[in-house]
């Protein structure tokens, strides 16, 4: 009998995970620059956490929930998304004021799996809570945009839009019912269904948007203080020379955003999986999980499609690979030192031909070789410099030219 992944999921091993690897030691430098500390939350949380904050009528809840009671009877839920079991965390922890987190594991949607659309996927994100000024929406994009730079994800683009507040959107979405409601005859029943619910989110149906070109737009209906916030965050996007795009029809998936809405698109991706991650503001959130009114902004990018697009060059998991022209003994002992000495080392423990062992060594990608013959001395390489040293001297020698 053979095992494989569940549907939807996947076995990363080397060398794909080199640019997992790649892409997310990166992801913690960048959060870093900018202050984000690590926040860690469960991977499973009461299932009406994600009910309550991410929204019943949602297709996430809705339809793509990995739900489950477990052995105490509790309705438990594997996390589809990072937000929520942050903001519970911090409301949890009774912190007051300006807060900052940066998460980064997976997440878990009953999705159809296809190539960047996956059951088990990963995402990184950040959160910035307790905050209003629109300088603390301008910095997360930025930092968003900075980072999938720095991977080389392709034709990046930023869209941002604004979504109101609840004092101008309920006039606005009554606007939008009644266009919806003239063109009933040319919607798809998805649409339909979504009239009544939630109309906003026909807006981001991608088969009706032929027929939606004269929809009314939410940034033409804002109140002045939404008008205001939005004004001075796209000013603030300029001040640091970031380019975006206006979609009046960007509303993203998930109930809880106030104000600012955006998506990062990697243009160079086919359009089933080119948007690469996405955030805004959701100020109404905390209060629609029973706590206090507490804004906060945030973005989660996907993992899986960065991979998929980034042209990185994949981090090997070796610097240097010890070649025996001797026993598999000395291997072990040179690679034993130089590991010690803060090398990542690799070696042969099979007594394979000097032959095979060069062949691994560039499957591994490890640019410095160690070559013992058992002495004290060994013959250190990279590149096209070679030298022969005793073996306390390699890992200096080795370590000033990786
Ligand atoms: P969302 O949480 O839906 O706003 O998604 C944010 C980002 O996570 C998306 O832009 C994708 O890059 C990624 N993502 C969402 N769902 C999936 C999935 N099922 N498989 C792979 N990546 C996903």
């Amino acid at each position: 009998m053979t095992f494989h992944p569940p549907k939807g999921t996947d076995d990363i091993g080397a060398p794909e995970s080199h640019v997992w690897r790649a892409v997310l030691q990166d992801w913690e430098s960048w959060a870093g620059r900018y202050g984000y500390p690590l926040v860690l939350t469960p991977l499973f949380e009461a299932t009406e956490l994600f009910e309550r904050g991410v929204g019943g009528d949602t297709e996430v809840v809705s339809k793509q929930m990995y739900t489950f009671t477990d052995k105490g009877g509790r309705s438990v839920t594997l996390r589809p998304e990072g937000t929520a079991g942050v903001v519970r965390a911090y409301l949890d922890s009774g912190a007051k004021g300006a807060w900052k987190g940066a998460y980064s594991g997976p997440m878990f949607r009953y999705e159809r799996p296809q190539a960047g659309r996956r059951r088990q996927f990963w995402q990184v994100g950040v959160e910035y809570l307790d905050v209003e000024g629109p300088a603390a929406d301008a910095e997360v994009i930025e930092l968003g945009y900075r980072y999938l730079t720095a991977v080389a994800v392709p034709g990046l683009e930023v869209v941002v839009n604004s979504l109101g507040d609840e004092v101008c959107r309920p006039a606005y979405v009554a606007l939008l019912r009644r266009y919806l409601e003239e063109k009933r005859p040319e919607l798809c029943d998805d649409s339909l269904s979504l009239i009544d619910l939630n109309p906003l989110r026909v807006l981001d149906c991608k088969v009706c948007a032929p027929v939606l070109t004269d929809a009314p737009a939410m940034s033409e209906h804002l109140c002045d203080p939404c008008a205001g916030h939005y004004l001075a965050v796209k000013e603030s996007l300029r001040s640091v020379d970031i380019a975006f795009r206006e979609d009046a029809r960007l509303v993203r998936g998930l109930d809880y955003y106030t104000r600012t809405a955006f998506e990062y698109v990697a243009t160079g991706l086919a359009a089933a999986q080119n948007a690469v991650g996405g955030g805004g503001r959701y100020d109404g959130l905390a209060e629609a999980l029973g706590g206090r009114r507490m804004p906060g902004v945030g973005f989660a990018l996907g993992i899986d499609r960065i991979v998929l697009s980034s042209s990185l060059e994949p981090i090997s998991d070796v610097d240097v690979y010890v070649v025996s022209e001797g026993t598999t003994i000395d291997a072990l002992r040179t690679a034993s030192e130089l590991r010690r000495e803060g090398l990542r080392a690799d070696f042969d423990t099979e007594g394979r031909s000097v032959s095979a062992q060069f062949r691994t060594l560039s499957r591994v990608g490890a640019r410095g070789v160690v070559v013992t013959r058992g002495g004290d001395e060994v013959e250190v390489r990279i590149a096209d410099e070679r030298e022969t040293l005793p073996l306390s001297k390699a890992s200096e020698w080795l370590k000033g030219r990786l």
